[in-house]
């Protein structure tokens, strides 16, 4: 079910709210970028993100096929989200960091579904043979 949810950066300077059903599945990758942040992302769509504070607080990190723009807060660091297009996704997407979602029970985070992906290998839909340190 979807459910209304406040998050924002370390410092607080990025904010945002998101409506996320986190049932349906949240996701770990092992991409270059991805491994290196260890970013927990869950994909909701544009019309379902809002962001509360003002866009220029976030950097816009982009590498590769450039298709995806990793926001960052450009004061913490802490990259909250991220958005982009791809077709194969159902076109644009807004990937929420779960780890920003504000006032979390740990109990909740613990049993939300992970999908692992092989994004280091462009096999996406796979998940890689290691996940532990995802
Ligand atoms: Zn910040």
């Amino acid at each position: 079910m979807k459910m209304t949810y406040k998050g924002s950066c370390h410092c607080g300077k990025v904010r945002f709210e998101a409506d996320i059903d986190l049932d349906q599945g949240t996701g770990r990758c092992n991409c270059s970028s991805c491994a290196k942040r260890r970013y927990w992302g869950v994909n909701v769509k544009p019309e379902d993100f809002r962001l509360m504070s003002d866009e220029t607080a976030a950097g816009d990190y982009q590498f590769g096929t450039m298709s995806g723009h990793h926001r960052f807060c450009t004061t913490c660091g802490v990259a909250a989200y991220s958005h982009g297009y791809v077709e194969e996704i159902g076109g644009a997407y807004v990937s929420v960091n779960v780890a920003c979602l504000d006032d979390m029970d740990p109990a909740v985070l613990a049993a939300l579904p992970i999908q692992y992906m092989d994004g280091l290998h462009n096999n996406w839909w796979n998940a890689p043979a290691e996940t532990r340190y995802l």
